[in-house]
C-alpha cells in the first residue's frame, strides 16, 4: 500500500535522507507536498523528481519565482505560513516535521491537529510546546513518531514493553566536535570548527547546538516529553563512537540498546515503515572493525548548556521555551560572525535567569515568549558583544 506522505523542510538535510528513502522504495511512498524556507532551485527538483502535488516555499518573496520554475508541471506553487499550514494538514497520512527551530511550531501543531502521523525530527517544536502538543496528539488521535536518533533508538528498545516497566532512558552523546578541547581552544571556536561534527553530517544549527551539547538538552526536554519520565530518569551518557543511540533501562536492571551506524537514514526509515521496517542502503555495523566502544560522564564544567537544559526542564512553564530561543537567536548570531561561541551559552543562561513569564496556555502564548526572547537576546548581545 501507498502511503501518503508530507515532506516540511524538503531542502534541508534530514528532507534529503527521507526523499533519498522514498526514491528507493517508489510503490511504498507518494510525496503529496514539499516545504522549504527560500531555496525555490531545489524546492523545484525534488518537486520534479517526486511529482509532489504542493510545493510552498515559506518566503513569499520568493513564489513567483518557484511558480516560474514549475511552469508546465502539475504541481500548485503557494507561499507563506498559511501555505505551510495547508501541507502539514493537507491529504498526506504521515507528515515529516523537518523545518529546523521554532519555526516549525506552527506546522507541527497543525498536523498533530489534524490527526496525523507525525515523525518528528523538529526537536524545537517539542522542546517549546511539549505539553500542548502532547495533550493536542491525544485528543486529535495524532501519533508522534521520534526521527532523532536517541529518540528513536528509545522507540524502538520499549516496543513490546510496558512503559510501566521502564526504570530510566540513558540518552548517549557524542561529545561533539570539542569533547576532548581544552576549555580556552573551546573559547575560541570558530563556526567552521563548531560545524564540524566528527560522526554526523547534519544542518548548521543542529552541529553547533551538538558543539555545545545544547543539542542533548534539547533532546532531554523532548525526551521528557515523548516518553512521559522526569528529569531524574533521564541519564545523558558520552558515548563517542555515536554506535549505540541510547538505552532504556528496565525494572529488572536489564538494559536494551539501539545500535546502528550514524546514518539518519536509519531512524527516519524506522519512522516512514512503522510499524514494519524497510530496506535501507545505510553502511552496515562492522564490531569487529570498531572493536572498542567507550562511555563517559558528561563534564557540566566545559559543557554548561547541559545543566542549564536540565535545569530549563525542571523549572517548567517557560523555561524550555525561553531556553530554546534564546539558543536559536545566538546560534544565528555566531554563525553570521557576531558572536563567539562561548557568548552563546552565556546569552541562554542570562536569558534563563532573568525571565519571569507565566506557563503558555497556547500556541500563541509559546511563540510570543519565543518572540520577546528573541528580542531580549539580541538586546543583550548589543550591549554584551561588541
Ligand atoms: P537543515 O538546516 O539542513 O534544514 C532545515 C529545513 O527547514 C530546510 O528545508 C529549510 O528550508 C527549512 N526551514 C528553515 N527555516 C525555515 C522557516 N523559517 N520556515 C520554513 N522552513 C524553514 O536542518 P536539519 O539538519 O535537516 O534539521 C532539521 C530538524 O531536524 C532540526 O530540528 C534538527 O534539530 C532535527 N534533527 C536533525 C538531524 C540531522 O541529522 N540533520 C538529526 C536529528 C534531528
Ligand atoms: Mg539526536
Amino acid at each position: 500500500m501507498t502511503r501518503k506522505i508530507a515532506i516540511l523542510g524538503a531542502t534541508g538535510s534530514i528532507g534529503k535522507s527521507t526523499l533519498d528513502l522514498v526514491e528507493r522504495n517508489p510503490d511504498a511512498f507518494e510525496v503529496t507536498a514539499v516545504t522549504a524556507a527560500t531555496n525555490v532551485e531545489a524546492l523545484a527538483d525534488i518537486v520534479r523528481r517526486t511529482g509532489a502535488k504542493l510545493a510552498v516555499v515559506a518566503d513569499e518573496a520568493r513564489y513567483s519565482q518557484l511558480a516560474e520554475l514549475l511552469v508546465g508541471t502539475t504541481c500548485r506553487v503557494a507561499a507563506g505560513e498559511d501555505a505551510l499550514l495547508e501541507a502539514a494538514a493537507g491529504e498526506a497520512e504521515l507528515v515529516i516535521a523537518a523545518i529546523v527551530g521554532c519555526a516549525g511550531l506552527k506546522p507541527v501543531m497543525a498536523a498533530v491537529d489534524s490527526g496525523k502521523t507525525v515523525a518528528l525530527a523538529n526537536k524545537e517544536a517539542l522542546v517549546t510546546a511539549g505539553a500542548l502538543m502532547t495533550d493536542a496528539a491525544a485528543s486529535s488521535g495524532a501519533t508522534i513518531l521520534p526521527v532523532d536518533s536517541e529518540h528513536n533508538a528509545i522507540f524502538q528498545c520499549l516496543a513490546g514493553n510496558r512503559g510501566d516497566d521502564v526504570s530510566r532512558i540513558i540518552l548517549t552523546a557524542s561529545g561533539g566536535p570539542f569533547r576532548v578541547a581544552s576549555a580556552e581552544i573551546i573559547g575560541a571556536a570558530t563556526p567552521a570548527q563548531a560545524v564540524a561534527h566528527p560522526n554526523w553530517s547534519m544542518g548548521a544549527k543542529i552541529s553547533v547546538d551538538s558543539a555545545t551539547m545544547m543539542n542533548k538538552g534539547l533532546e532531554l526536554i523532548e525526551a521528557h516529553y515523548l516518553f512521559k519520565l522526569p528529569s531524574q530518569r533521564i541519564d545523558i551518557l558520552v558515548h563517542p563512537q555515536s554506535v549505540v543511540h541510547s538505552m532504556v533501562e528496565f525494572v529488572d536492571g536489564s538494559v536494551l540498546a539501539q545500535l546502528g551506524t550514524a546514518d539518519m537514514r536509519i531512524p527516519i526509515a524506522y519512522a516512514l515503515a512503522w510499524p514494519e521496517r524497510i530496506a535501507t542502503p545505510a553502511q552496515r555495523l562492522d564490531l569487529a572493525t570498531i572493536a572498542r566502544l567507550d562511555f563517559e560522564a558528561p563534564d557540566l564544567e566545559r559543557f554548561p548548556a547541559l545543566r542549564l537544559a536540565r535545569e530549563a526542564l525542571e523549572a517548567g512553564g517557560a523555561a524550555p521555551i525561553v531556553l530554546n530561543a534564546a539558543n536559536e537567536g545566538a546560534v544565528a548570531s555566531f554563525l553570521a560572525g557576531h558572536i563567539r561561541f562561548p557568548d552563546i551559552v552565556r546569552l541562554v543562561q542570562e536569558a534563563l535567569s532573568s525571565a519571569a513569564y507565566d506557563a503558555p496556555h497556547s500556541i500563541g502564548d509559546v511563540l510570543e515568549i519565543d518572540r520577546v526572547t528573541r528580542d531580549r537576546t539580541k538586546a543583550m548581545m548589543t550591549a554584551s558583544c561588541p
